[in-house]
């Protein structure tokens, strides 16, 4: 039997600062941390490609994550990119995604990317008010964001994501709505929408606590995500995930792996996979990540190997985001294996969980309380 593909995920751990809303691990960019990293990660590369049964599968996707990828120097980027290319066999259509800060972005490093092979750029807009920008602790611009997404146009890039934020401090529907329609003058192929969630530890947390900044309103973030579904289905765009709506044919193929339990490894610290059942993380610091490498040992904290019921369960909890859906008789299966069945029957009850025939999905209300759903299923 051919082996599936494999997507590979690189998390690039750096910002120039971090944004208040944001709990990622995450080191401020300096060039000589990030010239040891690159050393790391290629070093990582070619110890995964010979230690993991990577080996001989083909990669379906690349996703450069973060952090901030594009604060390293797009030679930086496509030296990495030419590491795993001489390690690994990308497929023909490998989809090969760079996300970017808008600030962070030159013309010449764009064409350099496209150059190099790279299909697909999704930039951080996350509002096109720079008032929430400002509210939100987040640097740049929203002239920042067009001028990016014009210069990717330019460089010849046809596939271009911005991920947004909604119910953020201080914003109203109307702000919201604004904001998608000024996305929408760029013509995006893709779009994230996601709800500002609170993480804990953040300065926005803080700020909350001290009642300098109001805690998102989930009646609002309600109405907002059906205002992006209406405005957003109206453009043309297919939601195909709980906060990802795409053009035909432009879904995201590597986040479509993790959504369809997918097999993916991730290289970096922090970065996880899962492969042949086993779900495994990287550690999740920067200097003892480098001090692995040094040694030549591969930078991995932990191993879980997934049963057939877990595997099952995660294949549940993260099919029923899409719209797409999960095979109905796998929704009754994991619900029997854990001992859900009498929540799982009020979900449906509640029309929180929708089944059409063969199919279960999250319903249009379920997917506002996606988090919550994948709790109670867990
Ligand atoms: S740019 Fe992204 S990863 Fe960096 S601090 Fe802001 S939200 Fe976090």
């Amino acid at each position: 039997m051919t082996p599936s593909p494999l997507g590979l995920y690189l998390h690039i751990p750096f910002c120039r600062q971090r944004c208040d809303f944001c709990s990622f691990y995450l080191e401020i960019h300096r060039e000589n941390r990030a010239e040891t990293f690159v050393r790391s990660l290629r070093h990582e590369i070619g110890l995964s490609a010979q230690q993991h049964t990577a080996v001989g599968r083909h990669i379906q996707s690349v996703y450069f994550g973060g952090g901030t990828p594009t604060v390293l120097a797009a030679t930086q980027l496509t030296a990495i990119l030419a590491e795993i290319r001489m390690h690994l066999t990308l497929t023909a259509d490998c989809e090969i995604t760079v996300e970017a800060h808008p600030s962070t972005i030159s013309e010449q490093d764009l064409t350099q990317l496209l150059q190099a092979g790279v299909t697909r750029m999704s930039f951080g807009a996350e509002s096109m008010e720079d008032g929430d920008l400002a509210r939100l602790g987040r640097p740049g611009t929203v002239d920042e964001t067009v001028e990016a997404v014009t210069r990717a146009r330019a460089a010849g890039f046809t596939n271009i994501n911005l991920d947004l934020m909604y119910g953020l401090p201080g914003q109203s529907l109307e702000g919201w709505q604004r904001t998608l329609v000024h996305c929408l003058t760029l013509k995006p192929t893709h779009l994230s929408c996601y709800a500002l969630t609170v993480e804990e530890d953040t300065k926005l947390a803080s700020n909350i606590q001290r009642r300098l900044s109001p805690a998102p309103d989930e009646g609002l973030q309600i109405e907002m995500d059906e205002t992006a579904q209406g405005m957003l289905g109206n453009a043309g765009y297919e939601r195909y995930e709980v906060s990802n709506y795409a053009k035909p044919g432009y879904a995201c193929q590597h986040n479509l792996l993790y959504w369809t339990n997918g097999e993916y490894l991730g290289l970096g610290p922090s970065a996880q996979s899962y492969l042949d059942g086993i779900r495994f993380g990287n550690i999740a610091n920067l200097a003892a990540y480098d001090a692995s490498l040094t040694a030549h040992h591969l930078p991995i904290e932990d191993r879980t190997r997934l049963s057939e019921e877990e595997q099952l369960r995660d294949a549940v909890i993260f099919g029923l985001r899409l719209i797409r859906g999960i095979p109905s008789h796998h929704l009754h299966q994991h619900a029997a294996n854990y001992g859900h069945t009498a929540v799982t029957t009020q979900l449906l009850a509640q029309q929180l969980i929708e089944e059409d025939g063969e199919r279960s999905r999250l319903s249009a209300r379920g997917r506002l309380q996606a988090d919550t759903i994948a709790e109670q299923l867990y």
